[in-house]
């Protein structure tokens, strides 16, 4: 059955879910052009939970391209759940370096301390109570080390299975039924890394329809070649809302205004992360006056004042992430060695 027909077919029946047409076309279609296209990774071949985990974590925000080398360097240094259960938080943080969005390093221990105690649950819905689990890591930890039927939702997933459907603004319960019922439960890892991979090769902001293997059954394409409303998103807002996802904001103020991220908070943003970066630099047990702060930190954005440099200092001791020296006067801040 092509899209058009099940647009006509739905319209008639009053039906308003979603539906992805020749849906057993199309998931053979997309296993296929995974087997020759796919990404490798070394979590995609392990079945160790802890693996998928801290992959699952790491790919939160952050492009694939930076995941595949801080894997490896966190994995030398926290082979395990237990070691890493076991590490102080300026060792976590330490082995964190060059991921950014530090608090997810504290979150990734704080699960594999529950699991080190309670084991690891195999349902996504078990997984997902864990603090630190959220539903799509809980469901990639299901479906890669345990070949559970859990269906993984990132943005690339969204945007496949929304313009497959021609819902490209799905709404997330909608989404979370969709991908249920597309998922290929004989292969739930395979099918999520296919849509997965899919999204971000194929299918992307600016999707390369030209090149897709599943455009016959696409209800977007459909759309887009009858020439209504529904058209392909490929203008540059979508672009840089897609990227957000993914990317650390390291980029230019004028992108950050497309993505309407106040400068203010991604001024703050990029000077916790140097802080962190300036606080990792130095050997255990070392601290740098909060005062001094300001011209090491570099960077396009303009300088903290003192009395900002001080808040985002705060902040950091608030999240875990940095102490407050009490000996030290003028005040200093390091990592936390406990
Ligand atoms: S036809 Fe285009 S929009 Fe539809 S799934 Fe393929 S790449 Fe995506």
């Amino acid at each position: 059955m092509r899209a058009s027909d099940v647009r006509a077919e739905s319209a008639i029946a009053g039906a308003t879910a979603p539906r992805i047409a020749g849906l057993a076309e199309v998931q053979r279609a997309l296993l296929a052009w995974h087997r020759r296209h796919g990404m490798g990774a070394p979590w995609r071949t392990s079945r160790d939970p802890y693996h998928a985990l801290v992959a699952a974590v790491m790919a939160q925000q952050t492009q694939m391209a930076r995941v595949l080398p801080a894997y490896e360097r966190f994995l030398a240094a926290f082979p395990t759940a237990e070691a890493l259960a076991g590490a102080t938080t300026a060792d976590v943080i330490r082995a964190w370096s060059g991921m950014g969005y530090n608090q997810r390093a504290l979150r990734l221990r704080a699960a594999a301390r529950i699991v080190v105690v309670d084991g690891w649950p195999r349902e996504m819905e078990a997984l997902s109570t864990i603090d630190g689990i959220g539903p799509f890591t809980a469901a990639v930890v299901a479906s890669f080390a345990f070949g559970r039927p859990a269906a993984c939702i990132d943005t690339n997933v969204r945007r496949v299975l929304g313009r497959l459907a021609g819902e490209e603004r799905i709404t997330p319960a909608a989404l979370r039924r969709l991908a249920g019922e597309a998922l290929v439960v004989r292969k739930p890892a395979r099918w999520n890394q296919a849509l997965m991979d899919y999204g971000a090769r194929i299918c992307t902001p600016r999707p390369k329809c030209d090149a897709c293997v599943v455009a016959e059954w696409c209800a977007s394409r459909a759309s887009k070649t009858r020439g209504t409303k529904d058209e392909l998103p490929s203008d540059g807002r979508r672009v840089a809302e897609e990227r957000a996802t993914y990317e650390i904001d390291t980029t230019p103020k004028r992108m950050q205004q497309r993505r309407r991220v106040p400068a203010d908070d991604a001024a703050r943003r990029y000077y916790r992360g140097r802080t962190i970066d300036l606080l990792r630099g130095l050997a255990p047990g070392g601290c740098i006056d909060v005062d001094a702060l300001p011209p090491l930190l570099g960077g396009r954005h303009p300088k903290p004042s003192l009395r900002q440099m001080r808040a985002i200092v705060a902040s950091l001791v608030r999240d875990g992430l940095a102490v407050l020296r009490p000996e030290a006067v003028p005040p200093a801040v390091s990592l936390p060695e406990d």
